[in-house]
């Protein structure tokens, strides 16, 4: 077990006498630490597990556990732990010009390199790329761009933007607005006005007794309806994700973003979506767009675009937008201290190439993706626990139930998944819970061998949980 770095940085004055590593750093943690969605007494009492080191998809805790990350961090280390081509990009960067800023008539080359690979692999003429550091700020980002567009486009009454219940945008204040998620809602408020959230498209929790296509129709009519309540001449743009992520893998059925794109087309409705999960190969294109057949006007991408080596996001903007803001729009005050930051930049370009020089997204689309999304169907056919599983590429969600045949959920929603969560961390796996909902998100350069071994332990935590709930 290596655990150099966090050996170094505590030192005999940052801790006290006969604590090792791991009780040094939860003490610590505990004093000072105020964690990302976390119930911080809860952890307090139990101790935050120290990640110390990773290797492609697994990770070492400062236990010695050897753990198999079936999230790809939180759906970012697409290429893996430990890529020495990520690793000497920001260590060259950092030795020649470890900042600068791309405000006031100056440019980086890897900030210039890096839209331009961006723009190489974006669909369609989504070819103008502005720099945040994160998803949120990318959303952000969007959402203060597609007001400005109309503005010079004539018309500012255009300011309403609608999402969906259920969604994730991202935690500032413009994200949690944006996003669907009730717990988020009850803090921190109040949040944005002129935004509005239409049902989601999760056929299996919430279809009516419709078929899937029926249900997709369904679903996508509701942004009609909300449109037409609205005044389409005052609704500036549709907000989504391909397949919402954070909200436990929602994959939309067959459908449903044609007619969604249909309806946005018919009213001049821009049409953005957040790829922030789906993009860079999670589902077997290079964008999630790609894969469900969406031509979206704008896209915020973050996570994958670095693999998560670096904290970077960009918004990938499309002519029609684009030039409007360029022709017209004079200055655009907006952008962030690190917008482009070059050591980040150069770790993302190294990452698209290495994706594009071992082919990741074709490995994804045509190998690995079609393999994970089989093996976990077997070995989850027929497990009581069980009651669909949905996902395409390398992402799925697998919803908990009572009683699979009468497609019954438990009645405290999230008691099964928190016991299904536990039972993944006890045995040296991360899998994530939504509510009752288990979600896989797992590096793109797993083996099939991996992919066994990431199902096999998917099994046996299902076993325990049935024996828990039981
Ligand atoms: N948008 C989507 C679709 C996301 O899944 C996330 C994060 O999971 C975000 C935005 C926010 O990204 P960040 O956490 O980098 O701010």
């Amino acid at each position: 077990m290596s655990a150099s770095v966090a050996n170094q940085i505590i030192t005999p004055a940052t801790t006290e006498p006969g604590h090792n590593l791991t009780t040094s750093v939860q003490q610590i943690d505990a004093r000072h630490h105020l964690h990302p969605f976390t119930d911080t007494a809860a952890l307090n009492r139990r101790g935050a597990r120290v990640m110390v080191r990773g290797e492609g998809v697994y990770l070492w805790d400062s236990e010695g556990n050897k753990i198999l990350d079936g999230m790809a961090g939180l759906w970012c280390v697409n290429l893996g732990y430990g890529r020495r081509e990520l690793i000497d990009a920001a260590k060259t960067q950092l030795e020649e010009l470890p900042y600068y800023n791309n405000f006031f008539q100056t440019t980086t080359a890897p900030a210039a390199v890096l839209a331009q690979e961006i723009a190489s692999v974006t669909p369609g003429d989504l070819n103008h790329i502005f720099f945040a550091n994160s998803g949120s700020e990318a959303v952000d980002t969007l959402m203060r761009m597609i007001r400005h567009y109309w503005t010079l486009e004539g018309q500012p009454q255009k300011t309403l933007l609608i999402s969906r219940d259920n969604a994730y945008h991202g935690s500032t204040i413009g994200g949690t607005s944006l996003g669907g998620m009730t717990p988020m809602h009850r803090q921190g408020g109040p949040f944005l006005p002129d935004i509005e959230h239409i049902r989601q498209p999760y056929w299996y929790g919430e279809g009516d007794g419709l078929s899937e296509a029926e249900f997709g129709l369904k679903a996508a009519a509701a942004l009609e309806e909300r449109i037409l309540q609205l005044g389409p001449e005052r609704v500036a743009a549709f907000v989504g994700e391909p397949i919402q992520g954070a909200g436990g893998v929602i994959m939309p059925p067959a459908g449903y973003w044609q007619e969604i794109q249909r309806i946005c087309r018919k009213y001049d409705i821009l049409l953005a979506a957040d790829e922030v999960i789906c993009g860079f190969g999670r589902t077997g294109s290079w964008f999630g767009s790609q894969t469900l057949g969406i031509e979206p006007d704008l896209m915020s991408m973050a996570k994958g675009l670095s693999s998560g080596y670096m904290p970077i996001s960009a918004v990938a903007v499309g002519d029609r937008v684009a030039s409007s803001l360029i022709e017209k729009g004079g200055e655009f005050y907006h952008g962030f201290t690190y917008s482009g930051h070059p050591v980040a930049a150069a770790v993302a370009i190294a990452n698209i190439r290495t994706m594009k020089q071992e082919k990741i997204v074709e490995y994804v689309a045509d190998d690995i993706g079609p393999y994970f999304q089989q093996r976990l169907r077997q070995i989850l056919a027929e497990h009581p626990l069980v009651g669909h599983i949905e996902g395409i590429g390398l992402i799925a969600g697998i919803a908990l139930v009572k009683d699979r045949a009468r497609r019954t959920f438990f009645a405290e929603t999230g008691a099964a998944g928190q016991i299904c969560r536990d039972h993944c961390f006890e045995n040296n796996l991360i899998m994530r819970a939504v509510g009752d909902r288990m979600v896989l998100s797992p590096p793109l350069i797993i083996s099939r061998d991996e992919v066994d071994e990431l199902c096999q332990k998917v099994r046996t935590c299902f076993d325990l949980t049935l024996k828990s709930v039981r």
